[in-house]
């Protein structure tokens, strides 16, 4: 089959792509590099089911040749990228959503929308089913991303009913692994690079906010099995062991070695409080659940950073 991956070349696009080669398809990458790398596509150097189209989803796109599905992950997703480029992801959102839809309707394909735990905000309902309908701010800092997402869920069932695109709305919750971007300061990429330099890992409040992380490999293996099931509500796909912020840091130090110490910052505006997914559709549906433990994808993700060039090796406390 052949497939437009919105986002190829960000952390979760690269991956996604990575699968659907492996699967034996074809794959349009659509990506304009505003927080993805064209490093993380490297690998497949001369594939020849495999372009990047350098261009903009929020403005109008045209893909020559046939689709069968759409994988629409174009978006900043990181709190520090969309809080710099907040217009932008206002627009990949709702333009950009809206734009691969009219391409989805137009080639007959189906379309996956990556949609996040963010449309649940700071949740008043622990842990959170797709039922929740969130507690989030429609004018605060991070409301470019969560109302944007928010939009692209609404417009997305929008054109499944009224013009019956085959669509798919998977809600991604905290999801980590090698080529996530080193300054892209989400908190296991920061913890991570700040453990291998020796510098002090950055606590933002007092630690005991909660995240539930997922490694990347199960979020792709929940994406292919949600798009090719026939379900058309959204779906959480997400890791529900869940961590405050301050667990997190100490397998940090315990993955990498290092003896950092721990500083705490401000907590920024509207962070949750809590996070964890309820997965029971993602597992009475997809049959879905993460394989892999906290412990061993950190290892991992530490084992990428550690070998990108600028990047320390292990920082440990020298043994006596
Ligand atoms: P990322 O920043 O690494 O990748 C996003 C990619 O989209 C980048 O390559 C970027 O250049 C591209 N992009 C952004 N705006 C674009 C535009 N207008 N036109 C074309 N390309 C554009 O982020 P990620 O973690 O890989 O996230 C991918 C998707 O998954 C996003 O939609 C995000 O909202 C969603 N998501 C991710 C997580 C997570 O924990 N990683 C959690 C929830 C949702
Ligand atoms: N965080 C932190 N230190 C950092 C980066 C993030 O304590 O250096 C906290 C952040 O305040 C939030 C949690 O870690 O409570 C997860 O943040 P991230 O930016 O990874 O994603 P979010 O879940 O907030 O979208």
């Amino acid at each position: 089959m052949r497939f437009l991956v919105t986002g190829a070349a960000g952390f979760l696009g690269s991956h996604l792509t990575d699968r659907l080669i492996g699967e034996g398809h074809t794959v349009l990458g659509l990506d304009n590099l505003i927080t993805g790398r064209r490093e993380n596509l490297a690998h497949l150097g001369d594939e020849p089911r495999f372009r990047l189209l350098e261009c903009d989803v929020s403005e109008h796109i045209e893909v020559e040749g046939g689709l069968d599905g759409i994988f629409h992950l174009a978006s900043p997703a990181s709190p520090v990228d969309y809080l710099r480029f907040p217009i932008e992801t206002l627009r990949a959102g709702a333009l950009g959503t809206h734009n691969t839809l009219g391409l989805a309707k137009a080639c007959g394909a189906r379309l996956l929308l990556a949609s996040t735990s963010e449309v649940y905000g700071d949740p008043l309902v622990h842990p959170q089913p797709e039922s929740y309908r969130g507690n989030v701010s429609s004018v605060g800092p991070r409301s470019v991303y969560d109302e944007a997402k928010r939009f692209a869920e609404a417009i997305t069932m929008a054109y499944h009913r009224a013009h019956g695109v085959d669509t798919r709305i998977v809600r991604i919750f905290n999801t980590y692994g090698p080529r996530m971007r080193p300054d892209d300061g989400r908190v296991v990429s920061n913890f991570i690079v700040q453990a291998l330099r020796g510098v002090p890992l950055t606590i933002y409040g007092d630690g005991s906010q909660s995240r539930s992380f997922c490694y990347v490999s199960d979020l792709v293996e929940g994406i292919w099995r949600l798009f090719n099931a026939e379900v058309h509500a959204p779906v959480n796909v997400g890791n529900p062991r869940e961590f405050t912020i301050r667990d997190l840091a100490d397998l940090v130090l315990a993955a990498t070695g290092s003896d950092s110490p721990l500083e705490t910052r401000a907590l920024p505006t509207d962070d949750p409080r809590v996070r964890r997914p309820d997965i029971s559709l993602a597992s009475a549906a997809l049959g879905w659940e993460p394989r892999v433990p906290l412990e061993v994808g950190l290892r991992r993700t530490v084992e990428y950073f550690e070998a990108l060039p600028g990047l320390p090796g292990r920082s440990r406390a020298t043994p006596e």
